[in-house]
C-alpha cells in the first residue's frame, strides 16, 4: 500500500477537555504520523465551507456552530494507507457504534460532538489539506 496524506481534524469538544495529546497518540501508536499542525478558531464561513458537503443535511446548522464553538487542531497525518488507517483510528461516526479502542469510543461526547474528523477519500484529503495548508508548511 502507498503512503498516503490526510486531513485531521481534533474538534472543540476535544480541545476544550484538553485532550489533544491523547489523540495524537493514538494516532501515532497506529504508525501515523503529524506532517503538520496548526491549533486555529473556524470563522463561520470556514466551517460552512468545509462541511459544504452536508450543507443539506439536517445537522448542517448545528455542526457548523458547534465547530466554530472552540478552538480546532487541524493536522496532515502521513502513513501507509493513512486514509484508511486514520478512519479506523477514529470509530464510527456514531460513538455508540465504535469499536474498542477508537478514539470515538474512549472521546465522543456524542454523535456530533464525536471529538475527530478524517478525510474519507484520496480527493477529499487532497481537498481538504489544501483547504488548510500549503505545501511549504508540511514536512514529511
Ligand atoms: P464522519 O465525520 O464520520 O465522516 P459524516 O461525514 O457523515 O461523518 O458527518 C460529518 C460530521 O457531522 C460528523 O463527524 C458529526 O460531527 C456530524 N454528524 C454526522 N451525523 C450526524 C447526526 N446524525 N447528528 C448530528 N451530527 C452529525
Ligand atoms: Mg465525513
Amino acid at each position: 500500500m502507498a503512503t498516503e496524506r490526510t486531513l485531521s481534524i481534533i474538534k472543540p469538544d476535544a480541545t476544550r477537555r484538553n485532550l489533544t495529546g491523547k489523540i495524537i497518540a493514538k494516532f501515532e501508536d497506529a504508525g501515523l504520523k503529524v506532517v503538520a499542525s496548526r491549533r486555529i478558531r473556524l470563522s463561520q464561513a470556514d466551517a460552512e465551507a468545509f462541511y459544504g458537503v452536508h450543507r443539506e443535511r439536517p445537522f448542517f446548522k448545528d455542526l457548523v456552530q458547534f465547530m466554530i464553538s472552540g478552538p480546532v487542531v487541524v493536522q496532515v497525518l502521513e502513513g501507509e494507507g493513512a486514509i484508511a488507517k486514520n478512519r479506523e483510528v477514529m470509530g464510527a461516526t456514531n460513538p455508540a457504534n465504535a469499536a474498542a479502542g477508537t478514539i470515538r469510543k474512549e472521546f465522543a461526547e456524542s454523535i456530533e460532538a464525536n471529538s475527530v474528523h478524517g478525510s474519507d477519500a484520496p480527493e477529499a484529503a487532497a481537498n481538504e489539506i489544501k483547504f488548510f495548508f500549503r505545501d511549504l508548511d508540511i514536512v514529511g
